[in-house]
């Protein structure tokens, strides 16, 4: 699969930290497709969306939702998530004891790997997977969070779950 340069370069490597080894990020099936469904309709540009679920003993996500993706003039190696989609799925979720705990996008025609724009929107706490989608068909989902002091991204390991 073709890697543009960009993410040879120190700046790209400069935001890829160590695995950790604690802890991994659990995927319900149904989100899988979720996320997989998004990245293929909006192919050749940025599909983004909201995960929802519950962390102890690491991620748990149970649901993604797509949101626009608000950077029309960058959709294709931008998103942007629409803040009043963040807002009513955040509202809803209240006293539910589900949360949102991640943000999920893809990258059309490059490798799942966070990019520098990526650390720039990042929390602490979330959850990041990325959908490497290359001609239209999903190729790789990597899971990430930022490590402790919050500079790098660590790869999770990801578990499927059936439901
Ligand atoms: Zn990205």
């Amino acid at each position: 699969m073709h890697e543009p340069e960009r993410f040879k370069s120190p700046e790209y490597l400069a935001v890829l930290g160590e695995a950790s080894t604690s802890e991994a990020c659990h995927i319900s099936s149904s989100a899988l497709s979720a996320m997989q469904e998004a990245a293929k309709k909006d192919y050749p540009l940025e599909a983004c969306g909201l995960l929802i679920g519950s962390i102890n003993s690491g991620w748990q996500v149970d649901e993604a939702r797509q949101i626009e993706n608000l950077n029309k003039e960058r959709a294709a190696d931008r998103f942007q998530l629409d803040p009043a989609g963040y807002q009513s799925i955040d509202h809803e979720l209240r006293g539910t004891g589900r949360e949102i705990i991640g943000v999920f996008h893809s990258h059309p025609d490059c490798p799942a790997k966070p990019s520098p724009t990526d650390m720039e929107s990042a929390w602490e706490g979330f959850v990041y997977p990325i959908i490497s989608i290359y001609n239209g068909e999903v190729a790789d989902i990597l899971c990430w969070s930022l490590n402790e002091n919050g500079n790098r991204f660590q790869p999770l390991s990801v578990k499927y779950s059936k439901k």
